[in-house]
């Protein structure tokens, strides 16, 4: 059977995989718990097979959601999670243990660099990289080196990792390699095809699209054989070696630690997820004016957008993501510049944390989401005080490039 395309296979997702009632929309099941006539079956599910018990494991509903995912990713199952951070802890709390050494982007979502602080002080040797240089990855792998974490595009930076060399060094190396492809979305490529094991996404962002939701995900594209993975519980090394990490991370993220998204909001996901390849058009391609508009301007000193050609991995992120570069960008305005000054003055791009809306939501990074860790940990990240993170809605292009040239243009005395 000849595969359909994105938007077709996402938007008949539910009415594919068994209607219930004539139903279009998978019904929001809130059931809790799961009822069986044969106490055989009951105890079958509990066993391993597939089917429903407790809500905390997911619902009928989330297995929907799971399903879109997993055919965005083109591949072979998915978990999804309360949000993005509760589908990244998982993963990490699944698979690692006190010992083993993980390898992460320097260039990454200020709250997950939070989380590995937290598994350093579990006892899980950390090393830092640039990624954007696949051989700062291979200096840094050990003999106790388990996985390897990267953005396809780091959250606020754009910086693009050298995803496919990355994927590559992994495969020799018999690592995991997880990529969060929040800031891409599976839209602009499935992380597989550069050799991802796992990738996980947050669904509060492009995904869902709509800001009225919170979700993560963790997808199995099916490269990875967890045979000789030492973390892999000895009840979970059952059938496929393929699905064991998945299977893993599922038990201890929703089972154990109970990061469990719930049916209402799977439902809004899935509702969003419809008009992802739509928005993200729109999305890059007002994008891709604005940074234009910006990087040209008195004002401003630098531009970070993979979209344009004085981004340092402009020609990867060409090859990688089909002429598309996402809705992210850092703007670093004139240090003389009072950075609230302009911020004030926006009428149409929201002040407010979040990205991947269909809204314009613009933040000053260094004041908010990177206040924490501290100005020296902003040097090493590279995020001076005048850093603007914008994600870039749907709204129409010339209200947004005009709002932006009303704002930096207005007299500041005035
Ligand atoms: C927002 C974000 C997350 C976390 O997602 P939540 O759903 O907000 O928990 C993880 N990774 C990246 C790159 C993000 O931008």
């Amino acid at each position: 059977m000849s595969e359909n395309g994105f938007t077709t296979q996402i938007i008949h997702s539910d009415r594919r995989s068994g209607i219930e009632h004539g139903a279009i929309h998978k019904p929001v099941h809130v059931s809790t718990e799961y009822a069986y006539a044969d106490a055989r079956e009951l105890a079958a599910v509990f066993q391993g097979k597939a089917g429903y018990t407790y809500a905390r494991q997911g619902t009928p509903t989330t297995t929907a959601l799971e399903l879109q995912v997993t055919r965005m990713e083109q591949g072979e199952a998915t978990v999804s999670f309360a949000t993005g951070m509760a589908a990244l802890a998982a993963t990490f709390l699944a698979l690692l243990r006190h010992g083993d050494h993980l390898i992460s982007s320097k260039y990454i979502f200020g709250n997950t660099n939070s989380l590995l602080m937290t598994l350093e002080n579990f006892g899980v040797e950390l090393t830092l990289v640039d990624a954007t240089d696949a051989a700062e990855v291979a200096a840094a792998i050990r003999p106790n080196t388990r996985m390897v974490f990267v953005e396809t595009i780091a959250n606020p930076g754009t910086q693009v990792a050298d995803l496919a060399a990355i994927g590559e060094l992994c495969k020799a190396h018999n690592l995991v390699y997880v990529v969060d492809s929040t800031l891409s979305s599976p839209y602009l490529c499935p992380s597989k095809f550069y050799g991802a094991s796992l990738v996980v996404n947050s669904l509060s962002k492009h995904i869902g699209g709509h800001g009225n939701g919170l979700g993560g995900a963790v997808t199995q594209t099916g490269l990875y054989d967890w045979s000789d993975y030492p973390n892999i519980y000895a009840s979970y090394r059952k059938g496929s070696p393929r699905n064991w990490g998945l299977l893993q991370i599922k038990k201890k993220g929703l089972r154990d630690m109970g990061g469990t998204l719930s049916s209402d909001v799977a439902h809004r996901v899935a509702a969003g997820a419809e008009t992802l390849a739509l928005r993200m058009d729109r999305i890059c391609s007002n994008a891709m004016a604005l940074a234009s508009f910006l990087s040209v301007h008195p004002k401003v000193t630098r531009v970070h957008y993979p979209g344009l050609a004085s981004h340092p991995q402009h020609e990867r992120a060409s090859q990688l993501f089909g002429g598309r570069y996402g809705g992210l960008m850092g703007v670093e305005l004139d240090p003389r510049i009072d950075v609230f000054e302009v911020l004030n003055r926006l009428k149409v791009a929201i002040l407010a944390t979040h990205l991947g809306d269909n809204r314009t939501l613009v933040l000053p990074a260094a004041h908010t989401i990177y206040y924490e860790m501290g100005p020296e940990h902003r040097a090493l990240m590279g995020i001076p005080d005048g850093f603007l993170r914008i994600s870039v809605g749907i709204e129409d292009e010339n209200d947004l490039t005009g709002d932006f040239a009303q704002a930096l243009d207005a007299d500041a005395n005035s």
